[in-house]
């Protein structure tokens, strides 16, 4: 076997690992706009917000000054169970497109969470237990999120409450078991256990819930509980200043490498493992060091930022969170009930909202049925089964590659590589007996939803 120019995998070692998450804001000239009380319209304060969230994560949420944080010691150490991920050179997905393009991803589906999430999740649970909390509430789309909370919360001996929204809940009850085995209490969202998911169920009879909703009744059982505060996985500044490790650590690969990626790619559902994925490459490009394609991939049945409006709106169907400027379908928006549960979020991240809306990275939207043949392709050759809301990663960045090859071009592309898909197997079904259907919303829908912005 001829030898590759560099090795297929490339991971660092313990001692390399990053011990400080970065906070792209920092860099950021003009910041992300403020989180505003819903009530009285003003930016709201720490100490409002420590009702809902851990003390320290409020500190990290509100912080858009502080470049880099340190990584506490007990989370450094959970960390080296699951991480360093490796950065993947897809030499196979490369021969079998015939592109001259260098293909890379960063895999981030070697824990039992399958996903990035964990990532997050242990620096949350950490700071719950630091503050003496019972436990924590929480949502779960797909369902990654949950299982990944369930996990700290198990390891910092931590109740964990998750509202899962009932479409998943009833297409995934493997991963309501995972949970349940690392002690979490699971509840199918709308529920009748929360005021607010009464009132959702009796507006929308039968519905199948959304992420929107279960953060409302996540929150409400938070702050109706003693000892409780809500955490949330994915959207909020804190948890893409904890997801940044994926970018240190690939790009430290790259720099072992000595490559520089032209081009990066990530799905966004709320954004965090994007904003995470691409935040030292960000900086550099922020600070003019260096400059990259940067492309969200969202899906069309859910597009916040190709369809979406850039406005103040709430991340709940409940309206009982802050209100936050993003890309937004509008918080009332229930996207059709895609097989990418993860990317089925009416907002998007405020810090990656306004680097968008400064035209500092790009975003496409993609079709169900085109992403899972992209993930087929992927799976036959590179081994690994991608979760859905990955291969929507996998599909732009398989078409750039066939654009390089009809160019000539010899780019370097970098995906994030997400997470696993073995609990999605009803979609894969679906996919193989040609039975998957692609739903676009209308702009009637959309119409529908940007009138109940609220007015800011
Ligand atoms: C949750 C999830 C996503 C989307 O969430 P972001 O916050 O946008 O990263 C993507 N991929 C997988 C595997 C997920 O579990």
């Amino acid at each position: 076997m001829k030898t590759n120019d560099v090795p297929y995998k490339t991971y660092l070692t313990e001692d390399e690992l990053p011990t400080a998450w970065y906070n792209l804001r920092a860099d950021m000239k003009t910041k992300p706009a403020p989180l505003l009380n819903p009530g009285t319209l003003k930016p709201v304060t720490a100490e409002e917000l420590e009702r809902v969230f851990c003390k320290e994560l409020v500190k990290q949420e509100l912080d858009d000054t502080t470049a880099y944080i340190p990584i506490p010691d007990e989370v450094q150490k959970f960390y080296r169970m699951f991480r360093p991920s490796p950065l993947i050179r897809a030499y196979f997905l490369e021969r079998a497109l015939g592109t001259p393009a260098k293909i890379y991803y960063k895999f981030e589906g070697n824990n039992t969470s399958g996903s990035h999430k964990l990532n997050s999740a242990v620096a949350q649970a950490y700071y719950a237990k630091a503050q003496g909390l019972k436990g924590v509430t929480t949502e779960t789309g797909a369902g990654q999120w949950g299982t990944a909370l369930s996990m700290a919360c198990a390891f910092f001996g931590l109740d964990c409450q998750v509202y899962m929204v009932k479409c998943s809940y009833e297409q995934k009850p493997f991963r309501r078991e995972v949970m349940r085995t690392y002690g979490a209490n699971v509840t199918p969202s709308p529920s009748m256990k929360t005021k607010v998911g009464r009132a959702i169920n009796a507006a929308h009879p039968g519905t199948t819930g959304s992420l929107g909703c279960a953060i409302s009744e996540a929150v409400e059982a938070a702050v109706s509980q003693d000892g409780y505060r809500y955490v949330l996985g994915s959207v909020l500044a804190q948890v893409l200043l904890h997801q940044s490790i994926i970018g240190l650590e690939a790009k430290k690969a790259f720099d072992k490498l000595g490559v520089k990626p032209d081009m990066i790619i990530g799905c966004a559902g709320g954004g965090s493992n994007l904003g995470g994925l691409i935040a030292p490459f960000m900086g550099e490009k922020l600070r003019g060091e260096a400059d990259y394609r940067i492309v969200a991939v969202e899906p069309a049945s859910c597009p916040s930022f190709t369809r979406g409006r850039y406005a103040y709106d709430f991340c709940d169907t409940g309206r009982v969170c802050p209100l936050q400027k993003m890309y937004t379908l509008g918080h009332d928006f229930i996207p059709s009930a895609s097989h990418a549960g993860g990317l089925r979020y009416h907002g998007m991240s405020a810090t990656l909202s306004e680097l968008y809306d400064q035209k500092l990275m790009e975003a496409r939207a993609v079709e169900q049925t085109s992403v899972f043949a992209a993930a087929e392709q992927f799976a036959r050759v590179e081994g690994i089964l991608p979760a859905p809301e990955s291969s929507h990663a996998i599909r732009v960045a398989i078409d750039e590659a066939l654009r390089c090859k009809a160019e000539g071009k010899e780019e370097t592309i970098l995906f994030g590589l997400t997470g696993t898909g073995y609990f999605d197997m009803v979609a894969y079904e679906k996919f193989n007996d040609g039975a998957m259907c692609d739903y676009l919303p209308t702009d009637a829908d959309l119409a529908a939803s940007f009138a109940k912005l609220p007015k800011v």
